[in-house]
């Protein structure tokens, strides 16, 4: 499935109650999966919780594009090229390295 076909699936799934919520609450629901995700992370729950707030998280993330009208698989273009900092494939940026 490419990103579009997955936004567009979230959307038709949930674009009435989202654009009803809005994008501030919107980001308050997503912000609580990441937290679930930190969790899963941590090793608080199995490995089959970690693989659901993967998902969670990403559904939540293409929710509020739609809600704001974003293009998610035009905006990841900016990576298509190589590393939007240093352009190459394989990053040699030194930022963030921890
Ligand atoms: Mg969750
Ligand atoms: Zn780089």
């Amino acid at each position: 499935m490419h990103i579009r076909e997955f936004q567009q699936l979230i959307d038709r799934m949930y674009s009435d109650k989202d654009r009803a919520r809005g994008s501030a609450k919107t980001f308050l629901w997503f912000a609580e999966e990441v937290g679930e995700l930190a969790s899963a992370i941590a090793g608080k729950t199995d490995r089959a919780n970690l693989e659901e707030e993967f998902a969670d998280v990403l559904a939540w993330l293409v929710t509020l594009a739609n809600v704001e009208g974003v293009d998610l698989e035009r905006a990841l273009t900016k990576f298509t090229g190589g590393c939007p900092g240093c352009g190459e494939i394989v990053c040699r940026c030194t930022a963030k390295m921890t």
